[in-house]
């Protein structure tokens, strides 16, 4: 399907096709950001594609086209391919390096060999050497010897420091690669792929050194409302604002991460229960006691609130049975009125009195 798109990019149609998705995208209500000009054209350039079957079936539904609509159906139908076309291209650049520094070598090494023989060849003249014009042309044969040997080195090493500094720079795209495939694009926290990672990564620390590790789920109250209400552009708005608070006091080695649609997830490693129970309050306060406008229109749209349970990992505790308890203390929030946070480990203790 890309393929097909792709090259219609550069036919003939280009423009035509250029035109209609930019007008299919307008008729749908979507800004024209690159992210959905690259939806569109793939919607208008093949309709019955996967990506244009859901794009359809979603635009049907009217629920209004978001950012975060978008961020979902590229992390279906593109980046995939995105990914692997970035890999592949890496692997060519990374076998040129290699073939011309294996030629390279093998030329060295020939020319040492052949640097070999003529030392061997000119040490057997040298025995029946009597005149000095006869030494004369065994050493010139032998200073032409070791300067050819001295360029093929030079010519070896000025290949080995291109080819260094191109993987280098090939090791660094990669990384940014890496770091984009685990990076929640609206709200910039990381995604639910590296949260999965990182939380098995703490929790075997923990286990391994005896360390204390918390982890902390938070859930925006009543956002189904906030949505329906003020539509889904500001619902992604209010998304990145809570992301930023959530963010800002989750710096190393604190993980947050965009857990599901307004579900945020946050590691607290070498962390207790009560120290993160102090640190959940002060974000729920700060988002709780922010008045909020739309920044198109200024309206006010008064505060959101959030919601979080927190637990603290026992000895032997996967991260899976971690999670299960941080949401039920995140569902004891919920049930007893939202806008407040429950800490696992007081809710045993408060059932074991
Ligand atoms: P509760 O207090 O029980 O959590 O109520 P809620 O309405 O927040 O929870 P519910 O799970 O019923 O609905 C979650 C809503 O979050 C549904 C959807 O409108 C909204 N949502 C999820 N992801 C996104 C997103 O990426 N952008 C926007 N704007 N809204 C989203
Ligand atoms: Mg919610
Ligand atoms: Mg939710």
């Amino acid at each position: 399907m890309t393929s097909e798109v792709e090259s219609a990019l550069r036919g003939p149609e280009a423009f035509n096709l250029a035109k209609r998705a930019l007008e299919a995208m307008e008729a749908a209500g979507a800004w024209p950001t690159p992210l959905n000009y690259e939806l569109w054209l793939h919607f208008v350039g093949d309709p019955d594609g996967a990506l244009g079957r859901e794009m359809t079936r979603l635009l049907n539904a009217k629920e209004g086209f978001t950012e975060g609509t978008a961020e979902m159906l590229a992390a279906e139908f593109l980046p995939r391919g995105r990914l692997s076309e970035e890999i592949r291209d890496a692997g060519a650049v990374l076998n040129r390096e290699l073939t011309s520094v294996a030629s390279a070598i093998a030329q060295a090494q020939k020319s040492q060999a052949a640097y070999g023989e003529t030392l061997a060849g000119a040490s057997a003249s040298m025995q029946n050497v009597e005149q000095p014009e006869a030494l004369r042309e065994v050493v010139t044969g032998l200073s032409v010897a070791t300067a050819k040997v001295r360029q093929e080195n030079a010519h070896l090493e000025a290949r080995l420091e291109d080819s260094t500094k191109e993987v280098a720079r090939l090791r660094e795209h990669l990384e940014q690669v890496r770091r984009d495939a685990m990076t929640d694009a609206l709200t910039n926290l990381a995604n639910r792929k590296a949260f999965d990672e990182e939380l098995l990564r703490a929790c075997d620390d923990s286990e391994r050194d005896g360390t204390p590790m918390t982890l902390a789920l938070l859930d925006i109250d009543h956002f189904k409302r906030f949505n329906d209400t003020w539509g889904h552009q500001t619902g992604d708005q209010v998304l990145r604002y809570v992301a930023s608070v959530i963010g800002r006091i989750s710096k190393h080695p604190r993980v947050a991460a965009r857990y599901g649609g307004e579900e945020f997830a946050v590691i607290f490693p070498g962390e207790t229960a009560a120290t993160v129970e102090a640190a959940l309050n002060a974000i729920r306060q700060e988002i709780g006691s922010r008045a909020l406008r739309r920044r198109s229109t200024d309206d006010e749209l008064g505060a959101v609130t959030i919601s979080a349970g927190l637990a603290e990992r026992h000895t032997g505790e996967s991260g899976s049975q971690l999670l299960d308890r941080s949401d039920a203390a995140l569902y004891v929030s919920k049930h007893n009125g939202r806008d407040r946070v429950t800490s696992a480990e007081r809710m045993k203790t408060a059932a074991a009195a």
